[in-house]
């Protein structure tokens, strides 16, 4: 759904930012599961890879050394110091995608959202996932057991701050029942895909309608 066949388009950036434990991980994958145009960002990070963490599918695992070399070298779209760790978005993936119309989704915080506005506005659509209440988000972040008590109780902390940036969003999406929200995803990308500033050669295509209408004039 949401594909015009034959007319081309260009990719959509969609980003998508929530609190840890409000579903966006779970939106992602079904959102790569059923879309075959829509390709993942892999992020560069600085954080140990928890266990079921796969190197070049989740993240690129860096140490903070490599990580500074890829910033400064300009290889990055985007990145921001997250827990305590480095996070980015190689630049490369990310332009060779939009330009063959593929969409990329972004699963980044506020802080790379900012960045990814500043510089490409009229590629970047926003979504801010939250959760249908701060206890929901507890019991979801504790019922995923990966973590510590400390980081669970530090994720809750960062939670606030994540939180407090959801008017920087284009849509919002209130995560109570996950078929529901991942639905309204779908949807928001649906729409967006239409647009007609995405699509490359609709002039052309609209022009033909036009004249090919003429040979019906009286
Ligand atoms: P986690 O460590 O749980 O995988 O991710 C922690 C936070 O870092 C999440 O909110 C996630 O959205 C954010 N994040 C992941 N990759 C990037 C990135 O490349 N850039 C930015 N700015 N944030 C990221």
């Amino acid at each position: 759904m949401g594909e015009q066949p034959d007319i081309s388009r260009r990719g959509i950036m969609l980003v998508l930012s929530s609190p840890s434990g409000a579903g966006k991980t779970t939106l992602t994958r079904n959102l790569l599961d059923q879309e075959q145009k829509v390709a993942l960002s892999i992020s560069v990070t600085t954080r140990a890879r928890r266990a079921s963490e796969i190197e070049g599918v989740h993240y690129l695992f860096r140490n903070k050394r490599q990580f500074e070399v890829m910033r400064d070298s300009g290889e990055l779209l985007e990145w921001a110091e997250v827990h305590g760790n480095y996070y980015g978005t190689p630049r490369e993936p990310i332009e060779a995608a939009l330009s063959s119309g593929r969409d990329v989704l972004f699963d980044i915080d506020w802080q790379g959202t900012r960045q990814l506005l500043d510089k490409m506005r009229d590629d970047v659509v926003t979504v801010f996932v939250l959760p249908p209440s701060a206890d929901e988000l507890k019991a979801r972040l504790e019922r995923r057991a990966e973590d510590s008590a400390a980081v669970i109780s530090h994720r809750l902390q960062n939670a606030v701050e994540e939180i407090s940036h959801w008017r920087e969003y284009d849509y919002i999406l209130v995560n109570r029942d996950l078929n529901e929200s991942f639905a309204r995803l779908q949807a928001i990308l649906t729409a967006e895909r239409l647009k007609r500033v995405k699509m490359l050669d609709i002039e052309t295509f609209a022009g033909k309608i036009l004249d090919d209408l003429k040979k019906f004039s009286p």
